[in-house]
């Protein structure tokens, strides 16, 4: 079976200066002489946005993009993080600790990994809006939704629980009263001291846990059933407008603590990409993602550390993170998953955050190949990726292909 290729390119974020049209074009050609391409997803400054310089405003750069696209029948998706960076650009409600404490929003910075409370209609009509207001004119096929979750470990790191254990707004409060969720001994399970991470004494796959308090583990499944329901209703938005949806969403293992369900939130969307980012030291990267899961939750001394790798069978001792446990977390997804998986893996080098190499490409290539994947998603931003992975890529599909 022929896997396919959906390529992202981030061209800049909502008020940031863009790249203009000519450096895509001249990126796209160059990978698209040597592999066949089925998705472009590129976003998400505003077409309003002017650069003074060059071209006249980054409308020409989505419009341009999307007639080149259009003649070669590729299909055009607009990259478009929902519950952060959002904040930057509307008034919304932020996140609320279990102190009661509000996660403030950083000043307009791109890439801030700030949330707003994604159980919040009003927040969520006005994301929706932003969408109305900047991108609806624009010829896209679909919409690629990012950062629809809840804060990572990883996010606010240093702060212990800040971020994984949020919302408590009036809003989310009163929907864990529905749900009988005890927030007292909630609070007092975070002191319990375990051996893993929040207690966690058993991995059956797909983000499923089990969890020495059941507390714990019904709280990640409110979370997970509030971002549902807010995503289903944002699908539907999208739905009414012909649009495809895409999602993009963290690896399995690391998925409940963010409010994802990854199999129910397939049967809500066109395709999903799980970022299986083994060599990013950023946030959705396996390994930068792990060690913050492990500071956070207090699981920092060796034999903790190994009692969890143990528990999930993770190698720790790999160069790039564990690539067959990887490979293993999109078997299991693709054979649960109601849409089609694309693995998405980097392709970009950045320095100290991904020293992705030709030889990290192909052996992830190969291995994520065999787990029954739609295709891949060479991630997360073609504009950085060096000639050399680009053709390493292409080398490895085509072969992979040909078989
Ligand atoms: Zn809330």
């Amino acid at each position: 079976m022929s896997r396919e290729v959906v390529l992202q390119i981030f061209s800049g974020g909502f008020l940031e200066k863009f790249v203009p049209y000519d450096a895509v074009r001249q990126k796209l050609n160059f990978i698209l002489d040597r592999m066949p391409v089925h998705k472009v997803i590129m976003g998400w400054q505003f077409p309003s946005a002017e650069d003074t310089q060059s071209s006249p405003s980054a409308k020409t750069l989505y419009e341009e993009t999307a007639a080149f696209l259009s003649r070669k029948n590729i299909e055009f998706y607009l990259w478009f993080p929902v519950f952060s960076e959002t904040g930057s650009v509307r008034e919304l409600d932020s996140l609320v600790d279990i102190h009661g404490i509000k996660n403030e929003y950083k000043s307009d910075t791109s890439e801030d990994f700030s949330f707003c409370c994604p159980g919040n209609m009003q927040n969520i009509e006005k994301i929706l809006n932003i969408f109305t207001q900047e991108f609806d004119s624009i010829c896209f096929d679909g919409v690629f939704l990012d950062r629809i979750r809840y804060p990572s470990f990883a996010n606010n790191h240093g702060e212990s629980f800040k971020s994984v254990y949020s919302c408590f707004c009036p809003h989310c409060l009163s929907v864990y009263e529905k749900y009988n969720l005890d927030i007292d001994k909630l609070k007092n399970s975070l002191s319990f001291p375990a051996l893993l991470p929040l207690g966690i004494n058993e991995y059956r796959g797909n983000g499923e846990y089990g969890f020495s308090e059941k507390i714990i583990s019904d709280f990640f499944e409110v979370k997970a059933e509030i971002i549902y329901k807010s995503l289903e209703y944002i699908c539907g938005f999208f739905r009414e407008k012909k649009y495809g949806i895409g999602f993009d969403i963290f690896a399995p293992f690391l998925s409940p603590f963010t409010g994802q369900n990854p199999v129910k939130l397939s049967g809500l969307c066109d395709f999903i990409k799980p970022m299986m980012y083994r060599a990013t030291n950023a946030p959705a990267g396996l390994p930068f993602e792990t060690e913050a899961l492990l500071c956070e939750t207090g699981c920092t001394n060796d034999k903790k550390r190994n009692a969890f790798f143990k528990t999930l069978g993770i190698n720790p001792d790999t160069e790039n993170f564990d690539l067959f446990f990887a490979a293993r977390e999109l078997k299991n997804l693709t054979a649960a998953s109601a849409c089609p998986v694309y693995a998405g893996l980097e392709i970009n080098r950045v320095k100290d955050k991904a020293n992705v190499t030709p030889a990290y490409i192909e052996e992830t290539l190969h291995a994520y190949s065999k787990t029954g994947i739609k295709g891949f998603a060479l991630s997360w931003n073609l504009l950085d990726a060096p000639e050399e992975n680009i053709l390493k890529a292409a080398d490895v599909i085509g072969k992979i292909n040909s078989v």
